[in-house]
């Protein structure tokens, strides 16, 4: 890509939007594009049409989504999937039918069926069922990604995928209900921290196993794909390496400072039993993790404190668009 480059980034201020203009910006890319979701709707198509045919980027990356943890998705798979769905459509198709030449779409493992081989390689997609918590946001994401390689392969549109693991870092949502398990813990560990409480209720069993990705490796990630001439349709992207919740939510206790005992709430979903991504493909091309797990949860403990003491926490709309 070259600096000059003119590049879109839809959902820059979600969580990996604002990470992907963050790298861009470092690496020195000035010409980015935006628009908030009151300047343009991307649910309408239109209008999504117009403004790629007035600005005309020459890349878009497409990390717009109706995002949330296990809580927010099994209650509401219809929206997940009808928003997540539409802008697919409309950020991808449009793109094509204004020129734009090349395009990232971002999506999550969570695209893999629920008892994928593990590792789970690229090529597990659509070969068995999908896990049901999520089977919305998972079609939406399925969907745009096929899309990309039709694209790519009828009209020769550099337009391609990537989906990472579970992401945490700087911007998430730290929405009790409705946000993913690792922001959520830090709320609840920090929250009883301050306030003495004898006890922390987490959901499910604890052994569910999952992966996390720092959101500043995954956008290191869409630079370095954005940089390959012939990138891969479908592209995975973890840090390789696996906990169970129960240690997750041990070391998020420890970091924390919090003494309370951790009480399970088993009436709470478990969602799919193991989510480790088979990142082979992406780290033979040349990309690797930078952040480890416990360095990245003490950055983002600092960074949650710092933004509760601003009054500047995300988390009070618990799953708006990015
Ligand atoms: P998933 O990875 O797509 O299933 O979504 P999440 O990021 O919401 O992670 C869900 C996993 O963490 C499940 O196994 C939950 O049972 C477990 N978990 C434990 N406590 C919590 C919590 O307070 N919030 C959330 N979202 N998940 C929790």
């Amino acid at each position: 890509m070259e600096k000059s480059a003119k590049i879109y980034v839809a959902g820059h201020r979600g969580m990996v939007g604002s990470a992907v203009v963050r790298a861009l910006r470092a690496a020195g890319f000035g010409n980015i594009v935006v628009r908030t979701h009151g300047e343009l709707d991307l649910l309408d198509s239109r209008a999504v049409r117009e403004f790629y045919e007035s600005e005309r980027p020459d890349v878009a990356v497409i990390a717009a989504a109706r995002v949330g943890g296990i809580g927010a998705n099994s209650e509401a798979n219809s929206l997940f999937l009808y928003e997540n769905a539409i802008i697919a459509m409309n950020t991808v198709y449009q793109a094509a039918e204004a020129g734009v030449k090349r395009l990232l779409f971002l999506g999550s493992t969570c695209i893999y069926p629920r008892l994928a081989p593990q590792p789970i390689p690229e090529e597990a997609l659509l070969s068995s069922p999908l896990e049901k918590t999520n089977e919305g946001y998972a079609l939406a994401k399925i969907s745009g990604l096929k899309l990309c390689e039709y694209l790519r392969r009828e009209r020769g549109l550099c337009y391609h995928s990537l989906m990472p693991t579970n992401l945490y870092g700087t911007g998430d949502n730290y929405d009790i209900e409705h946000g993913h398990v690792l922001p959520t813990l830090i709320r609840k560990f920090e929250t009883a921290r301050t306030q003495n409480a004898p006890t922390v209720t987490l959901w499910g069993s604890g052994t569910p196993l999952r992966e996390f990705l720092h959101v500043d490796d995954l956008a290191a990630a869409c630079l370095f794909v954005l940089g390959l001439e012939n990138p891969p349709n479908l592209v995975n992207c973890g840090s390789g390496r696996e906990l169970s919740i129960r240690q997750l939510a041990e070391t998020i206790r420890e970091l924390c400072g919090c003494k309370s005992l951790i009480v399970w709430d088993r009436t709470r979903p478990d969602g799919t039993p193991r989510k480790l991504c088979d990142t082979s493909l992406i780290r033979s091309l040349g990309w690797a993790p930078k952040i480890d797990l416990v360095g990245g949860l003490r950055r983002t403990i600092d960074e949650y404190r710092a933004a509760l003491a601003r009054g500047s926490l995300r988390g009070v709309d618990p799953c708006q668009v990015q």
